[in-house]
């Protein structure tokens, strides 16, 4: 089946309100035109010079979501352009991020990304650091920086029903941060959360973004 046809059938399965993030992460440029011309916008990267390059080459008006661990040292080279950080997991990070989109005269749309699953090697804020970093960005006057929302991963099981505890997890993790920081902000709007696997069972749990790789690119050959 073709890239198209695999992305079309990704989008029959996602309701209207739900953004369909396709993850390009180790894909040609040619598979990721593919998908432009099929209409799809929104694309994920994990890799700060793969998506560098990419972006230069691609058409302007593809909207980026950062997607990995950023290391604020490389902030710099995707602050000109990129739509979406979706993994803010520290203060550190969020002040460089604000720095170079000052820089850039840019307001930065970021996600601070939870730890959720049950696993050691993923990244993330629990409630506490989120509560001290949302609270850091008035005290320091962060403004340009705006952030959208939350996202999140869940463990990597066959187990259903531990996967969709965590994302209810992230739900109501979200849900409190509105109630108790951004009521009154329309920014903050996005649940990030659901990938191949998983999607479904995140969007059943509240997501309305959805990061999708393998199911619109095929299987991912790493070359180590
Ligand atoms: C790679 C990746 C995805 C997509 O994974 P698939 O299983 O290929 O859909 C989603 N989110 C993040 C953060 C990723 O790194």
């Amino acid at each position: 089946m073709s890239i198209k046809d695999r992305l079309l059938q990704v989008q029959q399965t996602i309701p209207k309100h739900v953004t369909l993030v396709a993850v390009s992460k180790t894909m040609p440029n040619s598979a990721i035109l593919e998908a432009y011309e099929a209409g799809q916008r929104h694309f994920g990267e994990n890799k700060v010079q793969e998506l560098t390059e990419k972006q230069a080459a691609l058409p302007n008006d593809i909207k980026w979501h950062f997607i990995g661990h950023l290391q604020s040292n490389k902030v710099k080279f995707i602050a000109p352009f990129v739509d979406l950080i979706e993994g803010v997991d520290s203060l550190k990070l969020l002040k460089e991020i604000n720095k170079q989109a000052l820089k850039n005269n840019r307001i930065q749309r970021c996600l601070l990304q939870f730890f959720i699953a049950d696993e050691e090697t993923k990244f993330g804020l629990n409630r506490e650091e989120a509560t001290e970093i949302i609270e850091a960005i008035t005290k320091e006057s962060l403004k340009a920086v705006e952030i959208c929302g939350v996202m999140g991963m869940a463990t990597y099981t066959d187990n259903e029903d531990q996967i969709k505890s965590e994302f209810r997890q992230l739900k109501s993790i979200f849900d409190e941060l509105k109630t108790d920081f951004f009521s009154d902000n329309a920014a903050f709007q996005i649940i990030s959360m659901g990938m191949s696997g998983d999607y479904s069972l995140a969007i059943a749990e509240g997501s309305n973004q959805v990061r999708i790789g393998s199911t619109i690119f095929g299987v991912r050959v790493y070359n180590t």
